[in-house]
């Protein structure tokens, strides 16, 4: 068992470092890995128009974009095809693909 705030090694028979007063886990490599860095896909699509629009979209609400055409190697959006993708901040990925469906709303009849 280890203390994972000292790096101590115990025995198996103890929970919890006296040093540190925390609960001790059994590797040092088994905590949960930090959640996902960098950018995340907020839409993906082969429609020029739309991409443009999406674009736009999003930079009317100052989201920051990073933008990925067909000609880069992307071997993620190869799995589907499509020529285009936007990539957001992770944390703006839900506000992008709401801003998104919105600026789509009523231009698509169904
Ligand atoms: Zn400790």
């Amino acid at each position: 068992m280890f203390c994972p705030k000292c790096k101590a090694e115990y025995r198996a028979e103890i929970s919890r470092c006296p040093d540190c007063d925390i609960a001790l886990i059994k590797s040092l490599d088994s905590e949960p890995p930090p959640a996902p860095e960098g950018p995340a896909l907020a839409w993906r699509g082969n429609d020029p128009v739309a991409f443009s629009r999406a674009l736009a979209a999003l930079r009317e609400h100052k989201i920051q974009s990073y933008q990925i055409a067909e000609h880069d190697n992307l071997p993620y959006l190869a799995a589907f095809q499509p020529r285009y993708g936007i990539f957001v901040r992770r944390e703006d990925v839900s506000r992008a693909e709401k801003v998104i469906r919105e600026a789509f709303a009523g231009l698509v009849p169904d």
